[in-house]
């Protein structure tokens, strides 16, 4: 399988290239030259698989560059980590099903691709004898997951930015606890916007981006969707199973667009509507939502939500969906791109609207639904949702027919402990959080500025 960027401005890569590039060279993003057939026969025999079993099957369709026993062994490292069995377990609560993401280190479904893709970093890394410095910025909640994803690891260092003070004491201590040698807290002493800016300014600067081999785990990597499209396939056959049904429906908590493409891919890869359609979730943040439900793209202001991973304005990963809806065009869909810089909007004709329809239905749900939702479940059900998770909920339940519908639940709802309090009182603190309290912390607190965190990568990269 070789991987084409969407603006056609690269020769086909190998799935090793694609993912130690990250971004394409040309701005664009990395996708594989065409998607796998797969025949009924082949689909019908991954019914039982367990968790890394599928993995295995299904990220093997995307890489022909790892010997089969390096990538098993692989994936059963980075499912190690997770504390259920079932890795994803999905289970009906009430009159809909909910797939658990939240069972890796951080509490938050972003392990499932991280963990899978420190391993892969390490493993490439090490075939080259080459070593990588892993640079980015956080509001709080990715932070730990791409920590987690690397601690530890060989040829790898990473230095992650967060606002001081500014984030949650959990989501601090989550990343500061971390103590491994190769893992750098940096406390900037201003906001998560300049964190990003230092972030932007020493990755533009490519004379030390080359130098220092610095590279990024943002969500743009096309082994975190690949990762991703597994607990589709995984909670589909579960689901199929224990309600006997042949055809299922997903809503997906969205911010970046990147867990509901892997669900895309899934309903590509999976054939005859055995996914019959992704309902898209937004918060008040609803840009995706309003392009599926009117074909336009365009930016608004970002505004802080009870659900902050999904707080965004424009959606990294949408670029991928778009080259899709352009019949593999690259030419288009780097026009379209830049037309899109340059006004802010993209509009979309009545066939492009009649396709994404075909795929998607979206909702975007209010912060007081939010809270209602949080309650009314819990009520009913006697399960507690995390605000992200209760955001796909709210729209799921409003989607929902004689089809199973399938909630990811993508963060524990412990990280969210103040805003779950405000819709059903206290709840205790999970143990893997509670285990925290009074760890010792290792953590840089320094100004706001690129050229002192310059100064701390160059400074250790001499070590
Ligand atoms: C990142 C995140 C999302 C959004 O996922 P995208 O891939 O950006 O659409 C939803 N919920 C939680 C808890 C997240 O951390």
């Amino acid at each position: 399988m070789k991987y084409i960027s969407t603006r056609g401005g690269i020769a086909p890569i190998s799935f090793k290239d694609a993912v130690m590039m990250g971004l394409a060279t040309d701005g664009g993003l990395l996708l594989p030259q065409s998607l796998p057939k797969l025949s009924d026969k082949t689909i019908e025999s991954w019914h039982n698989l367990e968790y890394q079993d599928l993995a295995y099957e299904v990220i093997s369709l995307f890489t022909d560059d790892m010997p089969e026993a390096d990538l098993r062994q692989l994936i059963a490292k980075s499912y190690a980590s997770f504390t259920h069995p079932d890795i994803t377990p999905v289970a009906k609560h009430g009159e809909v099903h909910i797939l658990e993401l939240f069972h890796g280190p951080t509490l938050a479904f972003k392990d499932v691709a991280l963990q899978f893709l420190g391993n892969l970093f390490e493993y490439f890394l090490r075939a080259d004898k080459a070593r990588m410095n892993i640079l980015g910025a956080t509001s709080g909640d990715t932070g730990s997951a791409a920590i987690y994803g690397v601690r530890g690891k060989e040829r790898i260092k990473i230095f992650i930015l967060h606002p001081h003070k500014r984030v949650s004491p959990i989501q601090e201590l989550q990343m500061t606890s971390v103590l491994d040698d190769n893992v750098f807290n940096l406390a900037i002493q201003g906001s998560f916007d300049s964190g990003q800016a230092i972030v932007k300014e020493i990755f533009n600067d490519l004379d030390f981006k080359k130098k220092h081999h610095l590279g990024a785990v943002n969500s743009i990597n096309w082994a975190r969707i690949l990762a991703q499209i597994v607990y589709y396939v995984y909670s589909y056959f579960r689901v199929c199973n224990s309600e006997g049904s042949e055809q299922v429906d997903f809503t997906v908590p969205t911010g970046n667009f990147g867990d509901i493409f892997a669900g895309f891919l899934a309903k590509r890869l999976l054939t005859a509507k055995r996914i019959r359609r992704l309902v898209l979730a937004t918060n008040e943040n609803d840009i995706l939502s309003r392009f599926v439900s009117q074909g336009v793209y365009a930016t608004g202001d970002v505004s802080q939500t009870c659900s902050p991973s999904m707080d965004i304005q424009v959606a990294s990963n949408f670029e991928r969906y778009l080259y899709f809806l352009n019949d593999f065009d690259a030419d288009r869909t780097r026009n379209d791109m830049e037309s899109f810089a340059a006004n802010a909007v993209l509009r979309f004709d009545s066939t492009a609207c009649d396709r994404v329809n075909d795929d998607f239905v979206s909702q975007r749900v209010t912060e007081p639904e939010i809270i209602a939702t949080i309650k009314s479940f819990y009520e009913k059900n006697n399960y507690v949702l995390d605000p992200h998770t209760a955001v796909g909920v709210t729209a799921g339940i409003s989607h929902k027919d004689k089809l199973p519908m399938i909630c990811l639940a993508t963060a524990h709802p412990g990280k969210f402990g103040d805003v779950v309090g405000r819709a059903i009182g206290p709840q205790p603190l999970p143990d893997a959080l509670a285990v925290l309290e009074g760890k010792k912390t290792r953590c840089e607190v320094i100004p706001a500025k690129s050229t002192v965190v310059k100064d701390f990568i160059e400074r250790d990269d001499k070590l």
